[in-house]
């Protein structure tokens, strides 16, 4: 063990953290770089196309006889739980910062989750090539905003191998060796996990004490079941197989499991034999923070978007599903998020890699309607609000807590949208003469609404925000109804604050009234506070001036239009109703 050595790397996104992570596997010689390239081609499409790191690894590596364990993080605030896992399974950390950026909002959050984790900090300012590059600043900051030794930061650049061997040489001095006892029962805990064709659901682990080879029976602490392991190895970066992982060592097990939901992240695994008396502390089970309604669109069955589901699912741990039926889009699913950018890549994939079309109505945050009579309700859906107001106390919100880092001449603009989102300034403080950073108490549903387009426009994309999860907290919030020709379209209501309604239902009738085509009746648009109508929009109808204004002179044209008035009727027929497009669903989203 005095010769293993844990680590991430931890750092806003794009300041290094993957170029760095390839440069230090080249220089160990783990990898070459062609190599390196066939590597990136084993990763998701989708990971690679958004140049985010969505799944984490662990790679083994070896320098001047030392085992280094490199565990990678995702770089997103949707998967923060994930990092903070990730990071409980090191001693230390590679903090990361581009010379040119200077400290971003990423790299305070996770600055933080090290030092909760009591991990050895390995400041290092990236790309001091650039010449736009100011290391000093950079190591100013470092010292006053994060309290660390600017004497002990090391300047590099990963895109051309500079300070990559002092870097390797301050892992091994700097950071501890793990401690633990490998004759103690089998403690392991899983920061990390994924389905493989061939093995199962694998799990990725940091063993704390005991050791884990094939055909220990282990046992989930969280749910007790018992697996037998079938084989252990480690990323070298290829999967390689070891007769045994032992304590301090970082690997997988994986042991003929079906479902990724049976190793959740965060829990511990343990010897069924003879089981450790405590887990690694701080599990939770993932908590989707997002829903939304998934629906086949045109063309494609229900069948068909619950067989994608159910295969999705056994990837991804995180996802959360229920079957719900809408009056408007027939049956689907209510399904779970850790965050927007969780939802993306779940559509995405359904999409792209399970080949099913998708209807998606605008995602909400989970409500808490406490009733007058004691109970609580959790709201997943916006129509679920009871009808009867006579019956709620009150409504709650999930708030989250945003920090944002801006350069100062964009503060005043910032502090105004904040404020507008119901946000309540909780910090200001300048982090050097030019740089601000800002702390505000917000709800999630403000966030999700534009706040990230709203920030980097701005800003010129020059400020970064990161936030998390605080509580729920009571606020006036009321549901907008929306009627197309007079009938509800419950997937289209929402729940909003009384104060913003107004704004709302007028942004909203304006959007659907771009969106939807027009028909060949009139179409009347409206938005209400349960029955109470307060914004009110019609489409006029197709027919009346369609062929008028071809003044008979273009046969063609006429005869197109004509015929798209058939198709438009056998669609009628076919429905019943107003055909709704998919970005109609999405216009509760679009506010200016
Ligand atoms: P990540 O988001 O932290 O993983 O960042 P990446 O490693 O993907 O790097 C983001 C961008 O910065 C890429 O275009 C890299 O080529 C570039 N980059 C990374 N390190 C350096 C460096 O030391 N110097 C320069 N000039 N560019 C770099
Ligand atoms: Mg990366």
């Amino acid at each position: 063990m005095e010769r293993i050595r844990n680590f991430s790397i931890i750092a806003h996104v794009d300041h290094g953290k993957s170029t760095l992570a390839d440069r230090l596997l080249e220089y160990t010689g783990a990898v070459s770089r062609r190599e390196l390239k066939e590597q990136m081609l084993d990763t998701l499409e989708i990971e690679r196309e958004r140049g985010i790191t969505i799944k984490l690894q662990a790679v083994r590596m070896e320098h001047k006889g030392y085992l280094l364990h490199l565990i990678d993080t995702p770089g997103h605030v949707d998967f923060s739980y994930e990092v903070s896992r990730a990071l409980a399974a090191c001693e230390g950390a590679i903090l990361l910062v581009d010379a040119t950026q200077g400290i971003e909002a990423q790299t305070v959050a996770n600055f933080w989750k090290a030092v909760e984790q009591d991990l050895v900090i390995i400041p290092v300012i990236n790309k001091i090539d650039l010449p736009a590059a100011d290391p000093e600043r950079v190591r100013k900051q470092i010292e006053e905003i994060l309290g660390l030794d600017g004497d002990d930061v090391i300047l590099a650049s990963a895109k051309e191998g500079i300070g990559i061997e002092e870097i390797l040489n301050a892992i091994i001095e700097r950071i501890p060796p793990p401690k633990g006892d490998p004759k103690a029962p089998l403690k392991a805990l899983i920061f990390d996990s994924y389905y493989d064709p061939y093995r199962g659901a694998v799990a990725f682990v940091r063993v704390f004490d005991g050791e884990v080879k094939p055909g220990t029976k282990i046992k989930l602490f969280s749910t007790g079941k018992e697996f037998e392991v079938t084989e252990v190895g480690a990323q070298t970066p290829k999967m390689t197989k070891f007769e045994k992982l032992s304590a301090g060592e970082v690997g997988y097990i994986a042991a003929s499991i079906k479902d990724v939901r049976d190793i959740r992240v965060g829990d511990t695994i343990t010897d069924a034999k003879r089981p450790a008396d405590s887990p690694v502390p701080g599990f939770r089970p993932a908590k989707p923070m997002v829903f939304a309604g998934l629906y086949p669109s045109e063309g494609y069955t229900f069948e068909e978007l619950r067989d994608a589901l159910e295969k999705y699912a056994i990837n991804d741990a995180a996802i959360y599903y229920e079957p719900e039926t809408s009056p408007a889009l027939g049956m689907g699913f209510r399904v779970g998020f850790l965050g927007l950018l969780h939802m993306e890549i779940v559509q995405e994939r359904l999409e792209r890699e399970y080949g099913v079309g998708l209807i998606t109505t605008a995602p909400s945050v989970v409500y808490r309607v406490r009733f007058k009579n004691g109970t609580v309700k959790e709201i997943k859906n916006p129509s679920e609000l009871p009808e009867n107001w006579g019956l709620i106390e009150a409504i709650e919100e999930p708030f989250v807590n945003v920090t944002i880092i801006t350069p100062k001449e964009y503060v005043g603009s910032i502090m105004n949208l904040c404020q507008e989102k119901r946000g309540i300034q909780k910090g200001f403080k300048y982090l050097d003469p030019n740089t601000v950073m800002l702390e505000y108490e917000m709800p999630l549903s403000e966030i999700l609404l534009d706040f990230h387009d709203k920030i980097k426009s701005l800003s010129r994309g020059y400020a970064s925000y990161d936030y998390e999860f605080i509580g729920y907290k009571e606020e006036d919030l009321v549901r907008l109804n929306v009627f197309i020709n007079n009938e509800p379209v419950d997937a289209l209501s929402f729940i909003v604050h009384r104060d913003k309604a107004y704004r709302r239902a007028r942004q909203l009738v304006e959007k659907l009234k771009d969106t939807i085509p027009r028909q060949l009746f009139e179409v009347k648009v409206q938005a209400g506070i349960g029955n109470k109508i307060i914004a009110s929009e019609r489409i006029p109808p197709l027919r009346a001036n369609v062929t008028a204004k071809c003044y008979g002179g273009d046969v063609t044209r006429k005869k197109k239009l004509l015929e798209k008035q058939k198709e438009g009727k056998k669609r009628l027929k076919q429905f019943g109703k107003v055909e709704l497009p998919q970005e109609a669903f999405l216009s509760v989203l679009k506010v200016d």
